[in-house]
């Protein structure tokens, strides 16, 4: 990777610098997207500072992201921070009137040695942070995006440290407040739950024999992902007072009470690392490419930690976007044209409604104390239970849509 000076550390201002696409934001998406569009020969700047260092949740990579990082040859890499999700286990812990049995899905039924890989956001980081540094064709401009500007054919970025850079296609991977959103006129819808998630690390006196098991709860869903070890990742969806109350605990008193939220399911708790609390709220861009720019990830879309899809949505927009582009310039068309983002907003659109509707339906289902709603999701999981086809389309669906697997998640080549 070349990494160019920033203006602001010279005299006179820096030439502007001509790419094919300009990437806004380093978080795991932003970095994807660089890194597919720089091996794939497009002449690629990556704008953004370091990625946040005090990230300390996990991501559940499933199936089909791993198998786009393979793809991308950066697996290798990542695999050996990971911890495999080879069962994942539903438990009905609402306590009310009518239940659902417990579920046990397991990879094998699909044939599939794990449904995903557990990983610390900070790890994640790191090694795509690596790849983008060994990877030449890809400039990294260590600044932050001040404006943006789209006309005449190409867009232009100018950042906070002065550099302007100049690209066909602006990529907007930063994050929910995207100003490369903002900047291309893209409207977002957004919402806010009751809820917040407290999120930390724990070692447990029982091995999670990569068991994933989530708990639903009134206040939302209490998750255990299994880490390297006896460790496992902690995301607790509760009210935001409940949370706060839990991250004032001290350590002895915050591991007994979520070994008894926990059923002691993993024995004795301790915390490990820091507590971290998210307020959990929606968002869907109005569309996700226009004006030159496209988005992927968090500027795009966002929604609550249920069912580890967020990143894996983002990633897919990753593939679906870098499979365009190609596509587009094989045809020789300009790639920040019209013609491939309507094209990009057709891919994915489907697939950004369906995941956003079904975790928020999921969520509000756990929140609600009507009898209808809470029998139909009790239904639901029972039939999931019970009905082997059902079963595995509820499996591969959770992976991914069939539908909307981009060539890089089937284990093909752009080329
Ligand atoms: C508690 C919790 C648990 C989760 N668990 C999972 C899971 O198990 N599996 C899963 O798939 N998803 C999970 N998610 C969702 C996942 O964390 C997000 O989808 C993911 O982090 C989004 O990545 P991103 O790269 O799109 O955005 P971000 O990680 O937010 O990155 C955006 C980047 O853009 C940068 N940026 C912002 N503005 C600018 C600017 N002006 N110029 C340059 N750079 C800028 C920021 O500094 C940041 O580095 C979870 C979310 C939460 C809250």
């Amino acid at each position: 990777m070349a990494k160019r000076a920033s203006a602001a550390k010279t005299d006179t201002p820096a030439a502007p610098t001509e790419v094919d696409a300009a990437v806004v934001g380093a978080g795991p998406s932003g970095m994807a997207m660089a890194l597919l569009l720089a091996r794939h020969g497009f002449r690629t700047a990556l704008i953004a500072p370091e990625a946040m260092a005090g990230d300390d949740r996990t991501t559940a990579l499933l199936e089909s992201s791993v198998e786009m990082l393979r793809t991308l040859d950066l697996w290798e890499a990542i695999e050996p921070h990971t911890a495999a999700l080879r069962h994942m286990r539903i438990v009905d812990g609402t306590g009310r009137l009518i239940r659902a049995p417990e579920v046990v899905f397991d990879a094998s039924e699909l044939e599939l040695p794990a449904f995903g890989y557990n990983i610390a956001n900070l790890d994640l980081n790191r090694e795509l942070a690596k790849a983008c540094a060994e990877t030449p064709e890809l400039l990294r401009i260590d600044s932050k995006l001040a404006s943006l500007v789209t006309a005449g054919g190409h867009a232009e970025l100018t950042t906070e440290a002065g550099d302007t850079v100049i690209a066909r296609i602006a990529i907007g991977a930063d994050g929910r407040k995207s100003m490369v959103r903002e900047a291309a006129g893209i409207a977002v819808k957004d919402w806010r739950y009751p809820q917040s998630a407290l999120v930390l690390t724990l070692e447990h006196g029982v091995p999670h024999h990569n068991h994933s098991t989530e708990f639903h709860t009134p206040s939302g869903p209490f998750t255990l992902v299994p880490l390297k070890g006896r460790k496992s990742s902690l995301v607790c969806v509760v009210s935001p007072e409940d949370a706060a109350y839990l991250a004032d605990l001290d350590d002895a008193a915050l591991g007994l009470e979520l070994e008894r939220r926990a059923a002691s399911v993993l024995g004795k708790m301790t915390i490990v690392g820091k507590r971290q609390i998210y307020p959990l709220g929606g968002l869907t861009a109005r569309t996700v490419a226009d004006n030159r720019c496209a988005l992927v990830g968090e500027a795009a879309h966002v929604f609550p930690p249920i069912g580890a899809q967020g990143l894996n949505l983002g990633l897919r927009d990753v593939a679906a976007l870098g499979e365009m582009l190609v596509a587009a310039r094989r045809r020789g068309e300009d790639i920040g044209a019209s013609g491939a983002l309507q094209a990009y907003e057709r891919a994915r659109r489907p697939d950004i409604a369906t995941r956003t509707t079904a975790v928020d339906l999921l969520n509000r289902s756990l929140l609600s104390d009507l009898l209808p709603v809470q029998a139909l999701r009790s239904v639901g999981l029972y039939l999931a239970g019970r009905v082997s086809p059902l079963r595995r389309l509820m499996m591969r669906e959770g992976i991914a849509p069939m539908m909307a697997r981009p060539r890089l998640m089937r284990g093909l080549s752009l080329r």
